[in-house]
Parts: C-alpha cells; structure tokens; sequence
C-alpha cells in the first residue's frame, strides 16, 4: 500500500486515521475510515486526489453522509469529507442571481441564504439534509422539483485530475439521477441560476413544503427515501402495502409512519439495515413483481454472505 507511506511523508494537515465514519452519517452506522481526508480549499482537495490516482487508493466521497450506507467493517482507502470546502459567491443580474457554491455546502444554508435575499427556486430543498455535493449527485428533490433544475454548470475534477467546468446542455438530470460523475470523479463546485422572487411567496412556498414533510418521521436517524419510485408509483405505497411497515433486523426497522424510511432506533449495524432492505425489496418483488431500485448510495462492500446468513 503506497499511498499510505506516501500520505505519510506529505503529512497533510487535513488526514487523518481511524474516523468513524458512523459520526458523520445521519443512519449512524459504519466503521472507520482508514484515512479520512477533509479538504478546506481546492487545493487540497486535487492534491488529495492526485494522490490517491496515481497510489492508486480506493477513494470515496461523502458529503453531509445523509444518503449512504458505510459497512460496519469501515472504508478502506481515502474517505473524503467535503464539508469544508464551503465558499458561497453571487452575482445579481436584473432579475436573476448567479450562484457559485462550493460542494461541501449545505442545501439548508443555501435555502436560507436564498430566503434572506429573496431568490427563489430553493424552496422545495428544505428539510433535505447534506450538502451541495451530494444532492447534485443523486439530482436530490422532492414532488418534479430537483436541484437540478437550477444548474447551469458544475466543476468536476476528471479521471486525470483535471478541473474543469461542464454546462449544463452536457449535463443529464433526471429523476433522482445525473451523469456528472460519468469519466469524472468529483464535484467541487456549481453554478445555480435563480430567480429574484418576493420574499413572502418564498416563505409560504417553505411552509407548504415543510407541511408537506408532516408524514415523513423526524429527529430519527434515517437516510431519507430508501428505494426510488418506480415509473408510476410511489415506493412508499407498495412497501406499506406489502405489510413492511414495523418489519426489523435488530435495531433497523421500517418506519410505522413512512414505510420508505428505515429507522435506526439505536444500535442498528449496516449489515442489519442492509438485511432488512433486501427482506423488504424481495416481499415486494413476491406480491408485486416491481424490483425497487436502491436511492441510498451503498460505499465499500456489505459482506453479502453474512447479510444473507
Ligand atoms: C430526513 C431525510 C429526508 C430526506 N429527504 C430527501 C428528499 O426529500 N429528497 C431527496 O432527494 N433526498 C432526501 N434525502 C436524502 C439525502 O438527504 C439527499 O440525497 C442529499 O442530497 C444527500 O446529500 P449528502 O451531502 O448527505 O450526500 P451523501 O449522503 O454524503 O452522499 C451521497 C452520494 O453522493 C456522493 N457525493 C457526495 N458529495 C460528493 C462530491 N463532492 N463529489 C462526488 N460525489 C459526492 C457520495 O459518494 C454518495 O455516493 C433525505 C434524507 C434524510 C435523512
């Protein structure tokens, strides 16, 4: 393992060993990360990078963790952090705003600043945790609206290391996907175009979203929407009515209030999660014949045999 003596002998400040990545996951579940990289600048951010390409170090991506799934077992290689790299810049037109914010944002203090000053196309985001980064990468969103819709271009660093802005007529988004990270491996920065709205339209447009959300459960560790609607249905519907609500696997267990959500009710272990999640996509596969499609990212490897044993 190269990239670790080389690691070592540039000693960069922002690494360190042994993290548990359960702290920085909204499931809290998963082991350490056997580096953990938490760049504050774009320099240390392609350093970290360059490094881990030409060690060839496994590398992973987390962003405010409330979207994955970490092994118990923990990350081998380079577990990336982005919370730091958080710089926000605007530029008001006429009627309109260029955003340029950083991947390690969160989409809460992007919500707020946009109500503060005004802009509006964020509304929907509220009550979505993790940051920029993130929701870019799975086009994070709720009822047709998605992050998104409001790009207008977004700075990769490519497979060789190279930065470089991609618009957004070269980006695909759809339901719950992008092509961003197709030949490219991450995503520091875009640019989101917004409207200049009146403020109090934006706050009741908050309000009804977070009404909305009134069926979702709260102050839980979850990681959201578990598996993504298929064409046409809702997930949520066809677990409830295939009975999944209450099911569990140790401290895992399915949301009596949203059969979507899977609830860490205290000392859940990945493989119990990842347990329940394929007793509840078989269940409704048996009643159904639909095989739901995973929304919540797994990293690393969850050691199949003991899921399955
Ligand atoms: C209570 C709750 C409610 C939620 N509601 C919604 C909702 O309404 N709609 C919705 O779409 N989602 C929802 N989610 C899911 C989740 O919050 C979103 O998907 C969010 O956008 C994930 O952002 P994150 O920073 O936490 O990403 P993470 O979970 O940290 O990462 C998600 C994926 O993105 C990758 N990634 C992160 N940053 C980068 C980067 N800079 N470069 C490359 N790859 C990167 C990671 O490797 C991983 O594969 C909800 C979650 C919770 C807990």
């Amino acid at each position: 393992m190269r990239w670790r003596s080389r690691l070592d002998c540039e000693n960069l400040p922002f690494c360190s060993s042994g993290t548990r990545l359960k702290d920085l996951t909204t499931l809290g579940v998963g082991g350490p990360a056997e580096c953990l990289a938490r760049p504050v600048t774009r320099r240390d951010l392609t350093r970290i990078l360059d490094l881990c390409r030409e060690e060839e170090a496994p590398t992973w991506f987390i962003g405010g963790g409330s979207n994955v799934l970490i092994p118990d077992e923990g990350l081998p290689g380079v577990t990336i952090q982005t919370g730091g790299l958080n710089g926000v810049l605007w530029e008001e037109q006429d009627d309109s705003v260029v955003l340029e914010t950083e991947s390690g944002v969160l989409l809460a203090s992007l919500l707020a600043l946009s109500m503060n000053k005004g802009w509006e196309g964020l509304e929907f985001s509220v009550g979505i945790p993790g940051t920029v980064g993130g929701a870019l990468h799975g086009n994070a969103g709720v009822e047709g609206r998605s992050l998104g819709d409001l790009v207008e271009s977004v700075l990769l660093v490519d497979d060789k290391g190279s930065l470089a802005w991609k618009r957004r007529q070269d980006i695909r988004f759809s339901y719950r996907f992008t092509d961003l990270l197709a030949g490219n491996r991450a995503i520091v920065a875009c640019k989101l175009v917004m409207k200049k709205g009146d403020p109090a339209k934006i706050s009741s447009s908050v309000r009804g979203f977070i009404n909305r959300r009134k069926g979702q459960p709260r102050g839980i560790r979850t990681a959201g929407c578990i598996f993504k609607n298929p064409c046409g249905e809702s997930a949520g519907k066809l677990l409830d009515e295939t009975g999944c609500k209450g099911l569990s696997v140790g401290d895992a267990v399915v949301s009596s209030i949203h059969a979507n959500f899977i609830e860490n009710k205290g000392s859940a272990s990945s493989k119990d999660i990842f347990r329940l999640i394929s007793n509840c996509r078989e269940k409704v596969f048996q009643r159904t014949g639909i095989l739901l499609e995973m929304e919540i990212c797994l990293l690393g490897e969850i050691p199949h045999a003991e899921v399955a044993g």
